[in-house]
C-alpha cells in the first residue's frame, strides 16, 4: 500500500491540523487520542512516511526504529504510567481495522486494562 500524504496524521505532522502534543523529538511525535479509550490514551507516531508497523519494520532504518522504541518508552514514563503499567497496541491492515494509514502506537494506561483482547 502506498503512503497517502493526506492522511490525518501526515497533516498533523505538517501542522495543518492541531493536536494535543505530549512529546516531540527528532524522529517521533506523541499526542492525545481524540477519542480516548482509557484515562491515558496517547498515540506515538514516527515522523517518517510509513503506512503501518509492517511498513515501518520492513523499511525504516535501524536508527529510526531504535529512536521510535525509545520515544514510546519516554512518553510512557513522561505520562506517569511506567510504574502503574500500560499497554501498547499497533493496528496493521484490515483484520486489525487500522483506521489511519500512518504507523502509530497507542499507549493505554491509567486504569486496569484487563487481559488482552475483549471476547465477542
Ligand atoms: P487505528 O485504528 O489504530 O488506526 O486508530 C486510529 C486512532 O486515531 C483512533 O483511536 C482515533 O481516535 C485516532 N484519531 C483519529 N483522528 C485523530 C486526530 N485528529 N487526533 C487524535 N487522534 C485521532
Amino acid at each position: 500500500m502506498a503512503y497517502d500524504r493526506n492522511n490525518i496524521f501526515a497533516r498533523i505532522l505538517r501542522g495543518e491540523i492541531p493536536c494535543q502534543k505530549v512529546y516531540e523529538d527528532e524522529h517521533a511525535l506523541a499526542f492525545n487520542d481524540i477519542r480516548p479509550q482509557a484515562p491515558v490514551h496517547v498515540l506515538v507516531i514516527p515522523k517518517g512516511e510509513y503506512v503501518s508497523i509492517d511498513d515501518f519494520a520492513a523499511k525504516a532504518s535501524p536508527a529510526e526504529q531504535i529512536a521510535f522504541i525509545k520515544a514510546v518508552g519516554a512518553v510512557a514514563r513522561q505520562l506517569g504510567v511506567a510504574d502503574s503499567g500500560y499497554r501498547i497496541l499497533a493496528n496493521h491492515g484490515v483484520n486489525a481495522n487500522q483506521e489511519v494509514p500512518h504507523f502509530h502506537v497507542h499507549i493505554f494506561g491509567g486504569r486496569n486494562l484487563g487481559r488482552m483482547l475483549p471476547r465477542d
